[in-house]
């Protein structure tokens, strides 16, 4: 997709600094790190989130996922690494071409994971029941 940032990432119409390709995924480091060292892995191909990528392209990403995430550990001297991926604008993902987030976490670097909540007596099971059903 023509005016896609990320699709740009990929023909080479704006930079990025890579840190690792194969010929159907690309990891490059984001521009605004949560910490230094923060990396993105795409598909080169543009889907607009995880849930369109094809299967057997989303399990080449996440091996390549996993690669990074080692290599940015080591990188970085970081303690732990998330790897988040959001769908769609309410869950706050504001690039529309799928992408993991591998982020370097270090002690008391002061993020927290978002909030909990609680279910009501049974609730969970209606829940569960309503996913099953969806699978
Ligand atoms: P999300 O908000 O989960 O959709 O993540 C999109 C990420 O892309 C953000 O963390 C941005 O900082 C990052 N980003 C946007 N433009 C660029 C760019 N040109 N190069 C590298 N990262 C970018
Ligand atoms: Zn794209």
């Amino acid at each position: 997709m023509q005016s896609c940032i990320f699709c740009k990432i990929v023909g080479g119409e704006i930079p990025s600094a890579k840190v690792y390709e194969t010929d159907k995924v690309l990891a490059f480091l984001d521009i605004s790190p949560v910490s230094k060292g923060h990396a993105l892995v795409i598909p080169r191909q543009h889907f607009a989130t995880a849930m369109d990528v094809p299967d057997e392209l989303l399990q080449e990403i996440i091996v390549v996922v996993k690669k990074v995430a080692k290599a940015v550990m080591e990188a970085t001297g970081a303690g732990g690494v998330n790897l988040a991926l959001s769908n769609h604008e309410i869950a706050g993902q504001t690039v529309p071409h799928a992408h993991f987030h591998v982020i370097p976490r270090h002690a008391g670097d002061g993020l927290r994971h978002w909030p909990q909540g609680k279910y009501a007596e049974g609730e969970m099971k209606g829940y569960a029941e309503k996913i099953k059903a969806q699978l």
